[in-house]
């Protein structure tokens, strides 16, 4: 069992989503915590150059409205973050500000089946400092 578990989560694929997020919360210690992440990644300067100002923050807001319609529609109780950049370099940065026990990942976008491990899942699972479930 863990204390304090991280489930980022791709809100383009929201069902697989759901699913890491009722994992983690089986595997939680009573009194642990579950964190919901969603990384909101950059848009490449030269092709933000006629985009509003405000994607990113567009962006997570809509990120945020998915991930506490989640949390609602799933019951679970969950801490809510959101940060930008690179998807894995957050995530692996997140679960080191907090300590995390444990990172909880789908392997790969549904569709992508083909493939063993996302490149976002790669890259947690070799580099993160605390245990790591690749959920199939
Ligand atoms: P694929 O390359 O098939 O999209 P990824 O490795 O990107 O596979 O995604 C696998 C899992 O990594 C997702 O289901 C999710 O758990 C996590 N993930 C990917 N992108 C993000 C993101 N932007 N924010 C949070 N979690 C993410």
């Amino acid at each position: 069992m863990f204390t304090k578990i991280i489930v980022p989560v791709d809100i383009s694929t929201l069902d697989k989503g759901a699913d890491i997020f009722r994992k983690a919360a089986s595997l939680l210690d009573e009194g642990g915590k579950i964190i919901l992440l969603h990384v909101v990644e950059e848009v490449p300067s030269y092709l933000a150059i006629d985009m509003p100002a405000d994607l990113i923050a567009n962006a997570t807001d809509e990120a945020q409205d998915k991930l506490v319609k989640l949390r609602d529609d799933t019951g679970i109780d969950a801490e809510i973050e959101l940060r930008s950049g690179p998807p894995a370099r957050e995530i692996l940065a997140c679960a080191k500000e907090r300590g995390a026990d444990l990172i909880i990942i789908a392997s790969h976008r549904p569709d992508f089946s083909n493939y063993l491990l996302g490149s976002t899942a790669d890259r947690v699972v070799r580099h993160a400092v605390c245990s790591v479930l690749v959920r199939r």
